[in-house]
């Protein structure tokens, strides 16, 4: 860096600054954004693979910040974890999911177990089983609706501490997925220690099938064996076309999810989703 001269130091300089100016707009947008209704879920369907059918909807985190637009989950996740938002926005995500949970359950919808995601610093706040648990009693939802997605190297990086957390979970009901399978080390024997309901493949791997190379589609036939001795149901994430879907759906994939199916969807429209899938 030393050679960048001059120049190189002011260019650097300055795309930091603005960096850092972009982060602390969204950390002090984020303050406001829970009370002003500005935070929203989407909803996107999880399909049986063999029937099509509706089984599921992993609820995603969307905000759009007065001057900046729409922030993607991502960025605005990673400033909540650093500036120490990230208990409060992720009380809240949970909160919004059970109170649609309730309001679907109020229209007469037959209820969908909703995934929720959780950042490593959720996981690893202590008294979080508590407060997930105490949000889910006072919307009068049952746990077992509920199933947090942790990644596979988030869950790794202490598996001691995520079996010990996730048996706290399993004892409230809860249910858990492995998300972005594939893409970490799992030690088969914690995968069996975990219990979690679902492994979910990572999107990596589903979009590899289109090259037609025999990998991918040998790896993510693996993980599905592997599941399935488990007793751990296997979900595809990011199945955009066709093709995908019917690879997944002979290799035994019990569940696919991705645009190919529909996009996140605000609740009004996730509902109409249902309806139309429902009177094919
Ligand atoms: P993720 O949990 O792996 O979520 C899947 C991402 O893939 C989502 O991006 C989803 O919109 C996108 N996706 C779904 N189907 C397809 C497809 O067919 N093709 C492609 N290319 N993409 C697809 P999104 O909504 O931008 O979320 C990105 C990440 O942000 C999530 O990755 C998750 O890690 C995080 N996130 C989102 N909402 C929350 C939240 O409420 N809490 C926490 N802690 N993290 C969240
Ligand atoms: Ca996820
Ligand atoms: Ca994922
Ligand atoms: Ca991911």
């Amino acid at each position: 860096a030393k050679q960048a001269g001059r120049n190189g130091y002011s260019i650097y300089d300055t795309s930091m600054r603005r960096r850092a100016e972009r982060a602390l707009a969204i950390q002090r947008g984020l303050h406001a954004a829970i009370e002003d209704g500005s935070l929203s879920l989407h909803y996107q369907s999880k399909h049986d693979s063999a029937t099509g059918a509706i089984v599921g909807a992993e609820a995603l985190a969307r905000w759009t910040h007065p001057e900046l637009g729409e922030v993607p989950p991502m960025e605005f996740i990673a400033v909540a974890e650093r500036s120490g938002q990230i208990g409060r926005i992720g009380e809240w995500v949970i909160r919004e999911a059970c109170r649609q949970i309730g309001a679907w359950r109020g229209q007469g919808m037959a209820p969908l177990r909703i995934a929720i995601n959780l950042s490593p610093l959720q996981l690893n706040q202590s008294g979080f089983v508590d407060t997930a648990a105490r949000i889910a009693a006072e919307a009068g939802v049952d746990p077992a609706l509920i199933l947090f997605e942790v990644t596979e190297s988030i869950a790794m990086e202490n598996a001691e501490r995520t079996r010990l957390m996730l048996r706290d979970f399993r004892e409230r009901g809860f249910e858990f997925a492995i998300d972005d399978f594939g893409t970490g080390y799992s030690s088969l024997a914690y995968l069996q220690k975990f219990q979690v309901r679902q492994l979910k493949i990572d999107r990596f791997f589903v979009q590899a099938l289109d090259e037609g190379g025999p990998e991918a589609r040998a790896i993510i036939a693996a993980i599905i064996d592997l599941a399935h001795t488990l007793a751990i149901e296997v979900v595809a994430e990011g199945v955009e076309t066709q093709l995908q879907a019917s690879v997944l759906r002979t290799l035994g994939c019990d569940q696919l999810q991705g645009y190919h199916f529909s996009r996140p969807l605000p609740p009004e429209e996730f509902e109409r989703h249902c309806r139309t899938l429902m009177v094919l």
